[in-house]
């Protein structure tokens, strides 16, 4: 499969032809200095100059020659601002698009660029899907606490005054890449990413989610950045506004143009200029590197803050990943929070397509310093190859782990004294993915009128009342008509007998044939708009098996993990192998919610 990426800049455009799996480039073509007369399509070594061309014109003789011989099956097009209707990649048709366009004034000077390369690929290529890839989508799960400025609230909802966050791509990308290298699933780490390139942001990612980032509502706030001051005392510009009679077109070009590393050292925005001139005296381009330094240092101890601990600090982007200077100035002295840093280590980082992750900590450090090489462009194809794979809305890419839930047993105190002897502790087996739950080395055989089950396993912790919970094929191996019951709901059910190593025991009721559900955190909840107890339908996909559900629960709490819940046969039905002795055991397959659902109001 090969997906065309569409990044189109204010002032340039950036287009890949790359296989979205691999992230191996077919093609690639860079359109620099539009509008001016120098203007030219660099591909490959040939220079084709375009003088005065805008987006329109540039991509109408880019395009073609970029895809000629190159059949792309989809098109991702990178949209910087998503503003508050956009959480996730969308399919594009006409009303994506004008949305797109009314969402411009947020981003005046981006999105309406992105629009115009959205045109100029519909275009020429009708017939294929077209994806948008919003900037912003990641930080759509940021707090509202973390989103909300301080401001009148009348004034915040007359212009969507909030944060928004931006090159979600890349902290998504490369957050998803530490995951893979630590071996750990994102669901259970904290991270630090920290984009530092021209532009220069920094998010707290939490559990696989953003849950705050620096720049805001715009991309100014947040870091010093190649011409950008980032955080600045808006007195300060009341004051340059008052004594040098600046307008808003003028406060614009400075903070967004001749500030940052630019303003700071006065020789340019590239940190490989200011490196070099600082290593030969010059002050101003010293305090520009330490005061760049200064404040990604400030933003990572805020952020483990945020997150109460931080378990890596991913550094990436043109600075993050080449100038082991700057990392050495940021990521040293912080043993204070668990992370050793190690002067050779980061002295040797190399990254690239093919190795994209280094690690720079000192062996055995708590938290880990990795640098990992961002691909905005794969990240961007990635989304539009998801989506353009059938799925059909903006709730598609939000994928749902699946874990298969085993026949097995919940005891009380008193259940665990008659069948295994008095005082008799359960003992950990395996913890299960929802926090707090674990699956016991304890196996108890269910006994019903017309035959029985060995082996069951008992999950901890001990509940108030006993419960049995078994698919509709073990019903009829019992021989019990057992209901579709949400957990904890046992009353009217039938009994079963348990037989244990230290004896028996009749349970009067607790059999139940557990209803499918998902486990959502409430910030799930809301990024899927759904609420506790709803009812909704989903389909699942694997391998091209197309399979609905309807009438799955939805359980919302703060200690749950997004999660949903299916038995042994239900997986068999979808094709899903997992299963563990008796463990809910995660599958790798994955669900999607659907709107045609009983009380899913997601719009
Ligand atoms: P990006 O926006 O991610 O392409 O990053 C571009 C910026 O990275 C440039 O403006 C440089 O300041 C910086 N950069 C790239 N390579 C190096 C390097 N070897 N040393 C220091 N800075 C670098």
């Amino acid at each position: 499969m090969h997906v065309l990426v569409v990044n189109c800049g204010s002032s340039s455009i950036k287009l890949d032809v790359l296989d979205p799996h691999t992230g191996e480039r077919a093609a690639t073509a860079r359109v620099e200095r539009l509008r001016s007369p120098g203007c030219a399509l660099v591909m490959g070594d040939a220079v084709v100059p375009i003088p005065d061309a805008d987006h329109a014109a540039a991509l109408a003789v880019a395009l073609p020659r970029l895809l000629e011989g190159r059949p792309v099956d989809a098109v991702g097009h990178r949209v910087v601002h998503g503003g508050a209707r956009f959480d996730a990649p969308t399919l594009i048709d006409d009303a994506v698009l004008e949305a797109i366009a009314a969402l411009s004034p947020l981003a005046p000077l981006h999105n309406p660029a992105n629009l115009a390369g959205i045109v100029a690929a519909r275009a020429l290529l009708p017939t294929i899907p077209h994806v948008a890839v919003f900037d912003t989508a990641f930080h759509a799960t940021m707090p509202r606490r973390a989103r909300s400025y301080a401001l009148p609230k009348a004034l915040v909802e007359k212009y969507g005054l909030r944060r928004y966050g931006f090159h979600g791509p890349s902290h998504a990308w490369v957050a998803q890449q530490a995951g893979h290298y630590l071996k750990e699933d994102l669901r259970g780490l904290r991270l630090i990413t920290c984009h530092l390139g021209n532009g220069a942001s920094v998010t707290a990612v939490e559990g696989g989610r953003s849950v705050e980032t620096s720049m805001g509502m715009t991309p100014l706030e947040g870091l010093v950045m190649g011409t950008r001051a980032g955080d600045i005392d808006p007195g300060v510009l009341l004051e340059i506004g008052r004594r040098e009679g600046l307008d808003v077109a003028g406060l614009d070009r400075l903070l967004n143009h001749q500030s940052g590393l630019l303003g700071l050292s006065g020789v340019g925005n590239d940190l490989r200029d200011i490196e070099a001139l600082a290593a030969a005296g010059d002050e101003d381009c010293r305090l520009a590197i330490q005061v760049f330094a200064h404040r990604v240092r400030k933003y990572i101890g805020a952020y483990a803050a945020v997150m109460g601990g931080v378990d890596a600090i991913v550094f990436t982007a043109g600075i993050g990943e080449h100038s082991a200077l700057m990392r050495h100035r940021i990521a040293q002295r912080l043993d204070f929070l668990g992370a050793r840093f190690d002067e050779d280590r980061n002295r040797d980082v190399r990254v690239s397509a093919a190795h994209p992750v280094a690690e720079f900590s000192e062996p055995g450090s708590r938290v880990r310093l990795l640098v990992v090489a961002t691909d905005e462009a794969r990240a961007i194809a990635h989304d539009a190859a998801l989506l353009s794979a059938g799925a059909q809305s903006v709730e598609a890419a939000s994928r749902i782990p699946i874990a298969i839930s085993a026949r097995h047993i919940h005891l009380t105190r008193a259940a665990v004294d008659a069948l295994f002897g008095p005082g008799h502790a359960l003992t950990p087996y395996k913890p299960l993915s929802q926090p707090g739950q674990f699956a016991c080395e304890e196996k108890l055989t269910v006994v019903g009128p017309k035959g029985r089950i060995a082996n069951v396993r008992v999950l901890g912790p001990e509940r108030p009342e006993c419960q049995v919970e078994v698919s509709r094929t073990d019903e009829f191996a019992l021989g019990v008509d057992a209901p579709v019951r949400d957990s904890g709901d046992v009353a009217n059910t039938p009994g079963v007998t348990l037989e244990g190593p230290a004896g028996s025991l009749t349970l009067s009721k607790g059999l139940i044939c557990a209803r499918r559900h998902i486990h959502m955190h409430p910030d799930d909840a809301a990024r899927f708009g759904v609420k506790d107890r709803d009812v909704v339908e989903v389909a699942v996909d694997t391998d091209g098996r197309d399979l609905t559900f309807g009438d799955v629960l939805i359980r919302v709490s703060a200690k749950y993990r997004l999660e949903m819940h299916l038995d042994t046969d239900e997986a068999n039905a979808a094709q899903l192998s997992g299963g563990d002795g008796g463990v809910l055991a995660s599958t790798g397959g994955s669900v999607r919610l659907r709107r045609r659902s009983v009380g899913f109001d997601a719009e």
